[in-house]
């Protein structure tokens, strides 16, 4: 059962502290809070665990600070819409807001390298009015004697070029529950010049324990990639398992899923899972067109496969681009082949808002 208060309740108020009273007087209940920053003002949910059958309705209703009460269904309590459009939902992180609405870029390497590519990229983001980025540190590979990342080594250069180009928010996969600690402190040892979106990839997807000590922190909200190889149930799921830990700020994330079917492209596209998961769930939805497509290619019009992808992804409403991009392909330590060239990142950035205001004209046309 949810009970969600009044917009803005105060936790110090008398209505707050008899409704949390109340609430926490019923026997066999546990209480899990949520607070939500939406566009105009923030919310404040409590999950009621357990056997809820025997809890009045009315009851619950009645308590001061109780705005309305939702019997949910067992499928994604905490992420999951249960019928109810009239919920909202996002968060703000380091300075950007991410919602169901808007639209965040995150182009950047897939693998940091070295320092110089690092400046060179950051740098075109800035000169293109961007302020968020992907920078790969602890790399999940195929093959063990490949190129693992530097990890903890590149993070001082990372955050710090960050700072210096105005980046507030850098996605980067982490692989173990320890890389949280080594980015929160080398982040604290720099001045926190920058934040990190903590990205779960598609193998480690279903690692339980991960997911639990990612959620059970809540200064950094997550990037969960979607499995490549399970049901969309499944994977959202998993991301319910950050919820239920405590952290619930998540982004979900579509890349592609392994086929034979998807050939020549590396992945099948399932953008068309876009809407899908906003149906489903309050999460932002976030699409990456280089691993789902993984090269170059273009087709007879002129823009690449990549630029197709993503405008299918925007034009159904994605709320989140994670881009590849580098600075000189031939030599990327990880995915070269799929990296866009900085020289191409306006006509990336255009295209993607051509698809944006494409989506917001067919929102328009519903709604007359
Ligand atoms: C990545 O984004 O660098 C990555 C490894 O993606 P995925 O987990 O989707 O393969
Ligand atoms: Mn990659």
């Amino acid at each position: 059962m949810l009970v969600i208060l009044h917009p803005n309740t105060d936790e110090s108020s008398d209505e707050f502290k008899k409704t949390w009273h109340h609430l926490s007087s019923l026997l066999g209940i546990k209480l899990n809070k949520h607070d939500i920053q939406g566009d105009k003002q923030k919310l404040t949910e409590i999950y009621l665990l357990g056997d809820t059958h025997t809890v009045n309705k009315e009851e619950i209703e009645s308590l001061p600070a109780v705005e309305r009460v939702i019997r949910i269904s067992e499928e994604y309590r905490i992420l999951g819409r249960h019928k109810d459009n009239q919920r909202t939902f996002g968060f703000d992180y380091n300075g950007v807001h991410f919602d169901q609405k808007g639209l965040n870029v995150f182009a950047g390497l897939c693998a940091v390298d070295n320092p110089e590519h690092v400046e060179l990229t950051l740098r075109a983001l800035q000169e293109n009015n961007q302020q968020c980025t992907r920078m790969g540190a602890y790399k999940p590979r195929t093959n063990p004697y490949s190129f693992q990342g530097h990890g903890e080594a590149c993070l001082p250069y990372v955050f710090e070029l960050a700072g210096k180009y105005g980046i507030k928010v850098i996605a980067m996969e982490i692989t173990h529950e320890s890389h949280i600690d080594e980015i929160h402190r080398c982040l604290e040892a720099c001045g926190n010049p920058t934040g990190v979106l903590l990205q779960v990839g598609t193998r480690n997807i279903q690692n339980f324990e991960l997911l639990k000590s990612i959620g059970r922190q809540k200064t950094y909200p997550v990037l969960l990639k979607r499995g490549f190889g399970i049901t969309l149930n499944e994977s959202l799921n998993a991301a319910e398992y950050l919820a239920s830990e405590g952290n619930s700020n998540v982004i979900f994330c579509l890349r592609g899923m392994k086929s034979e079917f998807g050939l020549p492209h590396r992945n099948l596209v399932d953008f068309c899972h876009v809407p899908v998961i906003k149906r489903l769930t309050r999460m932002p939805v976030c699409i990456d067109p280089s691993h789902s497509v993984g090269t170059r290619d273009v087709a007879p019009d002129g823009l690449m496969d990549v630029m197709h992808a993503t405008a299918q992804g925007v034009i159904a409403g994605a709320n989140m681009v994670l881009v590849d991009f580098h600075p000189v392909p031939s030599k990327a330590l990880v995915d070269g082949p799929q990296a866009l060239l900085l020289e191409e990142l306006p006509l990336f950035l255009e295209d993607v808002q051509i698809a944006h205001s494409a989506y917001q004209k067919r929102c328009a046309l519903i709604s007359q």
